[in-house]
């Protein structure tokens, strides 16, 4: 193909997820050829985001700011708590638009064989914002993944002495199902039906 640069600009695409090295000459290619009205707007946006992108301290969301914009809207719930365990299922929820509550990423889940303990999670820290009072629920949306469970009954022990409620996501999730590949539908039937852990 072309140049160096161009080369490495379609190597780093290239490794993006859902794309490959065929996708990535074809997205490089289109750029190119959209200086103005693309590349430049690109570029920009990956910027923007390179300079400010910031962990959110109180629950773990990949925002630009922290607290992030979640957790700083005053017109979130702040009684109602959603956990997931990655950011990309907190976004995926966050779309279907039906949570008005905020959330919390554990930042992973518990896998006896890949040997992820509960304190290579931010269970600890999950606990401790229940613990601070003020929340009334709490909703384990955990994949329907065996490991996925395991987490969360977990979590749901740990949480047995609060006075607080605690739901899961409906099972009209398919085994094995990860949040972040459901459309919004089923995943707004899944949030609409839970029901209490246990
Ligand atoms: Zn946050």
């Amino acid at each position: 193909m072309a140049s160096q640069e161009i080369e490495t600009l379609a190597g780093a695409l290239a490794r993006l997820p859902g794309l490959g090295p065929r996708s990535a000459r074809r997205a490089v290619l289109w750029l190119v050829k959209r200086r103005e009205s693309a590349l430049n707007q690109l570029v920009e946006a990956l910027t923007a985001v390179q300079e400010t992108l910031v962990e959110c301290e109180t629950c773990g969301n990949v925002d630009t700011r922290n607290p992030c914009a979640i957790c700083a809207d005053p017109r979130r719930d702040a009684r109602a708590l959603c956990v997931v365990e990655d950011v990309a299922d907190l976004w995926a929820l966050d779309r279907a638009k039906l949570f008005t509550g905020r959330y919390h990423v554990l930042g992973g889940r518990l896998s006896a064989l890949e040997g992820v303990r509960p304190e290579d999670l931010t269970i600890d820290r999950l606990i401790a914002r229940v613990a601070e009072g003020g929340i009334d629920e709490v909703v384990l949306a955990m994949n329907a993944t065996l490991e996925g469970q395991t987490t969360a009954h977990y979590i749901a022990e740990r949480l047995e002495n609060y006075p607080i409620r605690i739901t899961q996501l409906a099972h009209g999730l398919p085994v094995g199902g990860e949040l972040d590949y459901l459309d919004e539908g089923t995943l707004a039937q899944a949030l609409r039906a839970r029901r209490p852990v246990g």
